[in-house]
């Protein structure tokens, strides 16, 4: 089995989870900007973190053979105060030639407030101003339905944003079928407590199809399963699905839509 693990966040993980997914066939893993557990306190705090998804942590994934991309953003639980969301924006361009850098994100919407839509928007302006794709989270907390619909409204709006280049992740049953009807790509996480089970996930690929979907275990610091993808596959074997068909969904997919930015480079891949 190869896979690729496009949304996990590897620095809340211990260098065993690293092994671990090399093992079960992972051959790239893909890091979104994200909360660190605790809201820091200056944009001096999101700097060292810019430094640590492209310096250090690509590095401590090099040691076992597994190339390490990232996203960069404040993400949408810290963008309540505008004045530190627009520092840290200002820090983000010197950061967008590092070379494992793939685009902005994970920008979205975490209680759907109005500040949040805010620093959406100043996302979405200096993605497009600097030619970046996009990757959405959308919200857990509050309306998802409704949180994806103003994500998706306000990213129409915007005419610069091509909407291939965009993927909406954390969808489930109620929003899969918006996010695809409008030209953007759809990432289905795998949660052991709240969002996508693996059965569920199964179950929205064979209502929905493959096309534009991929999966995702987004581990964090929370309670979460680096190994949820290779898990998944074992229940879509189960369910008769054939090794291509699992191959496309795991493997395929996220590679196809990672390769629209050319830094997406795999040493598997000629
Ligand atoms: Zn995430």
């Amino acid at each position: 089995m190869r896979y690729i693990e496009p949304h996990g966040h590897m620095v809340s993980r211990t260098t065993d989870d690293y092994i671990d997914m090399v093992t079960a066939g992972c051959e790239a893993v893909c890091e979104p900007a994200f909360w660190a557990g605790f809201d820091r306190s200056s944009s001096d705090g999101f700097r060292d973190y810019y430094r640590q998804l492209t310096e250090y942590e690509p590095a401590r994934a090099a040691r076992y053979g597994l190339p390490h991309f990232c996203w960069l953003c404040i993400n949408p639980k810290e963008s309540e105060d505008v004045g530190l969301a627009s520092e840290v924006l200002a820090l983000i361009p010197e950061f967008l030639d590092r070379p494992n850098v793939l685009g902005i994100g994970e920008i979205g919407l975490n209680k759907n407030s109005r500040n949040e839509l805010k620093v959406l928007e100043m996302h979405v302006d200096l993605a497009a101003r600097t030619g970046q794709m996009i990757l959405v989270h959308t919200p857990h907390l509050e309306d998802k339905l409704k949180g994806t619909r103003l994500i998706l409204d306000l990213l129409a709006a915007d005419s610069r944003i091509r909407p291939e280049r965009v993927l909406i992740d954390h969808v489930e049953e109620h929003t899969v079928r918006v996010v695809l009807d409008r030209g953007h790509w759809a990432g289905m996480t795998l949660y052991p407590i709240s969002k996508c089970t693996p059965a569920r996930a199964v179950d929205i690929l064979d209502m929905h199809g493959t096309e534009r979907l991929w999966m995702n275990s987004a581990c964090d610091w929370g309670e979460s399963v680096p190994l949820a993808i290779p898990k998944t596959a074992l229940e879509m074997r189960r369910r008769g699905w054939s090794a291509e068909a699992i191959d496309r969904v795991i493997y395929q997919n996220p590679l196809r839509f990672l390769s629209q930015n050319p830094r997406f480079r795999l040493p598997t891949v000629a």
